[in-house]
């Protein structure tokens, strides 16, 4: 498997970035996961839309799939200038209600809906689904292909499921979303001390750090992870990564 980065801010993106998204190669095949702001301008420099397979939705917040919309217009602009694209399934939760009704399309996706504790082939590939805590129906994803396993947290604080999604993950994509010295009673992402602490315990063999917030100094929340575990990296845009 290759995993290629779009985007890595999250929240909004930071100049010249994008949020969430990623594209995951396996078996000839593409499988993007996440559609966030700036995603698409990143995705078609890598592919055309298709040679898209599938998407993967985790939650259904705007920074995880403001681009869906966009990608509707180019599909159904390339169909009225010839090009033939067939509909791409799309596995995204089915709430919040609105937001979900609002990916439905005509003809150009085939949306499907990911349940708890889910599981499921695709193109060869074993995907599980594990029910993060986010103040929306979100999802972590592991994917397992050929005896390696790649996971990825979407947006989540820590819970339960953590450990079952990121055990022996050869690559980790992980929601550093704070920093400790931002922590509130109350939080929607982990402090990269949290991604890091989680992926020693978990036996992660290779972390990035994803969804990093514009605002704070990207500096600051790599030398947080490093602290507890040294070869913490943070996810590089428009890098692609062997897992
Ligand atoms: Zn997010
Ligand atoms: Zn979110």
């Amino acid at each position: 498997m290759k995993l290629t980065v779009l985007g890595t801010s999250g929240g909004f993106p930071a100049a010249g970035g994008a949020t969430s998204g990623y594209l995951l190669e396996l078996n000839n095949r593409h499988i993007l996961i996440d559609c966030g702001s700036g995603v698409l301008s990143n995705l078609f420099r890598l592919v055309k839309p298709d040679q898209l397979d599938a998407i993967i939705l985790t939650h259904l917040h705007h920074d995880h799939i403001s681009d869906m919309q966009v990608l509707k217009y180019a599909i159904s602009l390339s169909r009225l200038h010839g090009i033939d694209i067939p509909a791409i399934p799309v596995l995204a939760p089915g709430t919040p209600e609105n937001i979900a009704d609002s990916l439905q399309s005509d003809g150009s996706l085939i949306i499907g809906h990911i349940s708890a504790q889910s599981e499921q082939q695709m193109f060869g590939a074993n995907l599980r689904f594990f029910a993060m805590d986010h103040p929306v129906e979100a999802y972590g994803l592991s994917v397992e292909f050929e005896g390696r396993k790649f996971a990825y947290t979407a947006d989540s604080v820590p819970c339960t499921n953590m450990q079952p999604l990121l055990q022996e993950a050869d690559l980790a994509l992980m929601d550093a979303g704070t920093l400790e010295s931002l922590r509130r009673p109350k939080m929607m992402h982990m402090t990269a001390a949290e991604c890091a602490t989680l992926a020693n315990a978990c036996l992660v063999r290779r972390l990035l750090l994803t969804h990093l917030l514009p605002i704070l100094d990207p500096a600051e929340i790599l030398a947080e992870a490093q602290a507890i575990r040294p070869a913490s990296e943070l996810a590089q845009i428009m890098e692609t990564y062997d897992v």
